[in-house]
């Protein structure tokens, strides 16, 4: 059942970005462009990271260029190991790769270290006694100036001495920083001595104990960049007012190469949230399964939905890259998903809640495959056989005792198809006690066998069904949105009070057809008529679990059929 997806390499749209580095290729100002995709391994990765990935990665592959992969792992604190592992799987699983460029800020430390003392020593750097506090409160405003520190003037030999016994560990946690001496009264808030290495006594995830001063991201990541050889450096907007102090430092340094940053827009979506801070108390809070949740936005949480990467890249393609914020309806992304979904899942039959449908004329022991065919998308996946009985499997509320006007299927006396099996007619209905109906009684026509019948007889419904003694039973979880309303934490709300309570609904008395005993979890099927769903992880020997992946209701194309 494995469906190939397009590799990514469809052709993309021409953003400001990439006219940037068709420019700098066309004057030569760039031989090959080196871009550089800079995950800090704090949490997993979402949608958002998504964009980045398939800009950079989408970059180097179209203008012949490679993109290195850089974990900003500077931040003993918060960093792991697991997240190292998750973050390369998840960029695989998108479809992208880096080769032989996987890098770690941390292997640059030495060097940084290095870079820093020449600060000192040509007088750009020194090392401060004010407490984070004070450094804060000396630091102004954006309409008020900000204030020297009253160690800016000590001598050079003072930091130096300082800055070494900061790195032998001699002082406490924010007992001193190492700041950039550039200047206090900037319009620039980056540009006001902005601390370059703190102290932090923790262990770090590859360096372990060896250091216990770490770099800021702002000393650490234009480095970084200048050292790996990346010609374009893209990142988000809230960078952009770094972008000076950037280009201070790399002009300041005598570092091996000139990158250049680049902003775009990062993506937001509605109903959810893309902050790693937020999404990491929903795991630790217990409100959803884990990072890979199939509500969260994280693509460990997406894929195990069972969208396909292919789907996540269009839909990057499709928000494209623009220097202005804008929210993009989470329904664009389910579009996108499902639009590769018609196109390459299997059809399979599944019956949620099921009624049982006994077909009194049809004999007892027979059990016949019919032939159904599995995308009539695509001729060329074929057909499978499913087994059909005397005793039937529908959906209850394809059945309607007493059946309102507009209902067109099952109802006493009323013919259906079956697909690909045969027209029946309900005959009667089993009561229990309470006056539910609990069994239906119908008739078949031999003739109509493959859901169509010589005398051009057509009913006016056709419903998915198993049968009953093949069908095997299976867990269903239906997934809605992960927070009701599109804003979550908008106007000042509490964001866990935006959860959506029915962003989960566990069906447990499904069925599903025999086929999809050996499901896997990569495997993203429609069951007709109920929308796109995947073999979850749960899945155990005997006790099939599958995820709605997305419905078969597209409402972005009925949003964009309003607004036309
Ligand atoms: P934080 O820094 O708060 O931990 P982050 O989302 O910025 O979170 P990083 O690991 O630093 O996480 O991000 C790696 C790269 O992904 C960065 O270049 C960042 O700009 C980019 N990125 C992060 N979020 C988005 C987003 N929503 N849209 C586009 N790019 C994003
Ligand atoms: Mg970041």
């Amino acid at each position: 059942m494995t469906v190939e997806s397009s590799p990514p390499s469809a052709p993309e749209r021409r953003d400001f970005i990439r006219e940037i580095v068709a420019a700098d290729l066309a004057a030569g100002r760039v031989a090959v462009p080196v871009t550089r995709f800079p995950p800090e391994p704090n949490g997993y990765l979402h949608i958002g990271h998504a964009k980045s990935i398939c800009l950079n990665f989408g970059i180097a592959q179209e203008f012949g260029g490679w993109c290195n992969l850089r974990f900003d792992d500077t931040n003993p604190a918060k960093e792991e190991q697991e997240y190292v592992d998750a973050i390369q799987a998840d960029i695989r699983w998108l479809g992208f790769d880096w080769g032989e460029h996987l890098y770690f800020a941390s292997d640059y430390f030495e060097q940084l270290y290095d870079w820093a003392v020449q600060l000192i020593r040509s007088g750009d750097a020194y090392v401060d006694d004010l407490s984070p506090d004070e450094i804060r409160a000396h630091r102004g405003t954006l309409t008020k100036r900000g204030r020297n520190s009253p160690w800016r003037d000590r001598p050079i030999d003072e930091s130096l001495d300082l800055f070494e016994r900061m790195r032998t560990g001699e002082f406490p946690n924010g007992a001193r920083v190492l700041r950039a001496r550039i200047d206090m009264a900037s319009p620039n808030l980056n540009l006001r001595d902005p601390v370059l290495y703190r102290i932090v006594h923790a262990t770090h995830p590859r360096t372990g104990d060896a250091w216990c001063i770490y770099p800021t991201y702002d000393f650490a990541h234009g480095q970084s960049d200048a050292i790996e050889g990346v010609t374009h450096s893209i990142c988000t907007l809230e960078f952009e007012a770094h972008r000076p102090l950037y280009d201070w430092l790399i002009e300041h340094l005598p570092v091996p190469s000139r990158p250049h940053q680049y902003e775009f827009a990062r993506l937001n979506l509605t109903h959810t949230v893309m902050s790693k801070r937020v999404l990491l108390g929903l795991v630790t809070g217990g409100y959803v399964r884990g990072w890979d949740d199939p509500r969260m936005p994280t693509i460990a949480g997406l894929r195990r939905r069972g969208f396909p990467a292919e789907g996540i890249r269009n839909f990057a393609t499709e928000v494209g890259v623009a220097k202005a914020d804008s929210v993009h309806e989470m329904a664009l992304l389910e579009h996108s998903v499902r639009d590769v979904l018609n196109r390459t899942a299997l059809r399979r039959f599944a019956v949620l809640d099921p009624i049982r449908v006994v077909i009194e004329d049809y004999p007892e022991d027979q059990v016949e495959d019919v032939d159904v065919p599995n995308n009539p998308e695509d001729p060329a996946a074929g057909s499978r056989p499913v087994p059909f009985g005397r005793e039937l499997w529908i959906e209850r509320d394809d059945f309607m005792e007493d059946p309102a006007p507009r209902f067109f299927r099952l109802a006493p006396g009323r013919e259906v198809r079956l697909r690909a099996a045969y027209f029946v007619t309900c005959t009667g209905v089993v009561k229990d006690e309470t006056g539910r109906v609990v069994e239906l009684r119908a008739t078949y026509d031999p003739a109509t066998r493959g859901g169509d019948s010589p005398d051009g007889r057509r009913p006016k419904a056709t419903l998915h069904w198993l049968s009953a003694r093949h069908a095997l039973p299976a867990e269903v979880r239906l997934y809605d949105y992960l927070f009701s309303r599109p804003d979550p934490g908008a106007d000042g709300r509490d964001l866990f009070e935006d959860l959506n309570p029915d962003s989960e609904r566990v069906v447990s008395g499904a069925f599903v057809e025999p086929s999809l005993a050996e499901a896997r979890v990569d495997d993203t099927v429609q069951f007709e008529r109920l929308g796109y769903f995947c073999a979850d992880v749960d899945t155990a020997p005997g006790a099939l679990v599958f995820n709605r992946t997305v419905t078969l209701k597209d409402t972005w194309a009925k949003v964009q059929a309003k607004g036309s």
